[in-house]
């Protein structure tokens, strides 16, 4: 078995294994979301055990943007200021037309000011190597695929460790938040009869099965696990657009960060840290298509008359460099994201479609809320209460993604131009408009303070303002 997170990371950042006294925690999935919760969870004095089928770390998909909300996330686990530190956009950016014309400006300042902190835009590969860097050495088993034996069962009350039974699965619920309108509270989901006994989780390794206290399904949007836990769900659907992404060298001149829409295509150039720029473009046809030659030679096709620097990148770029991928989602969201001691996180909870960049950003949430709720002195984590927390805020999230992934593919030209002329005019009216629409979002906050030091236990505050 290689266990990758040996090989990476200062190690100087690593802590120990808490005791054996300590309750275990398996992860299935070493993507963002199940790193983020194995560090979460071994701060908070969980023994982690994190598995990931693939032989290594090394993500598929180029660039991710990180937004002031998931930052103030990874401040719980000691590395936001880490990731902001990345942050590459300075001066102006914004929307445009295929042919160059600013639909609406704005600039990082004006995004730092309003949200408190930068949106950081940086290599996937350097943020799960930052991740894997805080664990204990052993922590990830790679090249070890994943299967859920039995779920578990915390028991009747093992969840509420303060006394109170309101937050056992199934119990009143005192104080919870209101759904959002259309959305069944996570309660009225179908929730397992307390059982008498508690029983812990079995997880099947090709190395043997694994028991715990709680197992994490981070393992993305075709999870497994979300088929064994809710078996009549239909699962991802095709959100109706395939995109590509590119990492390339910087263009010879300089350019202004964008994102540019036309009639059911998009492209976007941001910078990155290192000096490279991340590409990405989407284009709203029926799934399973591929170029008759190769993608460069598509996007040449689609975007070869858009404004610099999309030619000078397409010139530049090696049609290996061109990633391609159908871009699905979770269209019908779970009834709950818990079942026994199964915590579903990230995408194989709540899979969105990329248009507000918030996929990876709400795996991130998830995996610190999730730890919140799950205090290692009560055995048992607490998952309806992270279901309460994490299920209304990722689905209505998911629908607006859904509702700006609409607005984006618009194809019709009359349908176009409205969009365009109603963006120009109301952005220079209202300024700060296409920020505003993003105030629920970035504005997030945890509801804990950061993990002092891997060796101090957590002291959870409830205490939202920081
Ligand atoms: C084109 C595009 C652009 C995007 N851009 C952004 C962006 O800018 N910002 C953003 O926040 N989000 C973005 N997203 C969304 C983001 O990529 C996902 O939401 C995020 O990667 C989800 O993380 P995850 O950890 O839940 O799942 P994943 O990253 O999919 O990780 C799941 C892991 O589980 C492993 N696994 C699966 N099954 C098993 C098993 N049985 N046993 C062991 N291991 C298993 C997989 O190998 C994988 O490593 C984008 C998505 C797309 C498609």
């Amino acid at each position: 078995m290689r266990d990758d997170s040996r090989r990476r990371g200062n190690r100087s950042d690593r802590s120990e294994r808490p005791g054996h006294g300590a309750p275990r925690a398996v992860v299935i999935g070493a993507g963002i979301g199940g790193l983020t919760a194995a560090v979460a969870l071994h701060l908070r004095g969980w023994r982690v055990t994190v598995l990931e089928r693939a032989r290594s770390l090394e993500p598929v998909g180029a660039g991710i943007s990180l937004a002031p909300n998931a930052l103030r996330a990874l401040d719980v686990i000691g590395l936001g200021d880490e990731i902001r530190a990345l942050a590459a956009w300075q001066g102006d950016g914004g929307l445009r037309t295929p042919a160059g014309r600013w639909l609406s400006r704005t600039d990082a300042q004006a995004v730092a000011a309003r949200f408190g902190g930068p949106l950081v835009l940086l290599h996937r590969a350097t943020l799960l190597e930052r991740l894997a860097a805080r664990l204990p050495e052993g922590t990830v088993r790679t090249a070890s695929e994943a299967t859920l034996a039995d779920p578990g069962d915390p028991g009747p009350l093992a969840v509420a460790a303060d006394g109170d039974a309101s937050r056992s699965p199934g119990g009143a619920g005192a104080g919870r938040a209101p759904a959002p309108p259309g959305l069944a509270p996570a309660d009225t989901a179908p929730v397992e009869p307390p059982s008498p006994r508690p029983r812990t989780a079995r997880v099947s390794t090709p190395e043997g099965e694994l028991e715990a206290e709680l197992v994490v399904a981070a393992d993305g949007i075709h999870s497994r696990v979300r088929g064994v836990l809710f078996p009549d769900h239909p699962g991802p659907a095709y959100a109706g657009f395939t995109a590509w992404r590119m990492v390339l060298p910087a263009p010879v001149s300089s350019f202004a960060p964008h994102e540019t829409w036309g009639r059911g295509l998009l492209w976007g150039t941001q910078p990155m840290k290192d000096g490279t720029v991340y590409a990405y473009a989407a284009a709203a046809v029926p799934a399973g298509g591929r170029a008759p030659d190769d993608e460069r030679a598509e996007l040449l096709r689609l975007f070869g008359a858009w404004h610099q620097p999309i030619p000078a990148l397409l010139d530049a770029v090696r049609p290996d460099q061109v990633l391609r991928g159908d871009v699905h989602h979770i269209a019908e969201p779970l009834p709950a994201h818990h079942r026994g001691r199964v915590a579903l996180l990230g995408d194989a909870a709540h899979a969105m479609p990329p248009t507000l960049g918030q996929g990876g950003n709400q795996a991130i949430e998830d995996a610190v809320v999730l730890a919140h709720h799950a205090d290692p002195a009560a055995h048992a984590p607490d998952l309806a209460a992270y279901t309460r927390d994490r299920r209304p805020r990722t689905t209505a999230i998911a629908r607006k993604a859904v509702a700006s992934g609409r607005m984006i593919m618009l194809r019709a030209a009359p349908a176009v131009v409205l969009r365009d002329t109603a963006i120009a005019v109301l952005s220079k009216a209202v300024p700060s408009l296409m920020l505003r629409g993003f105030d629920d979002v970035a504005g997030w906050r945890p509801p804990q303070a950061p993990y002092a030091s891997p060796a101090s236990p957590a002291r959870d505050r409830t205490d939202r303002a920081r």
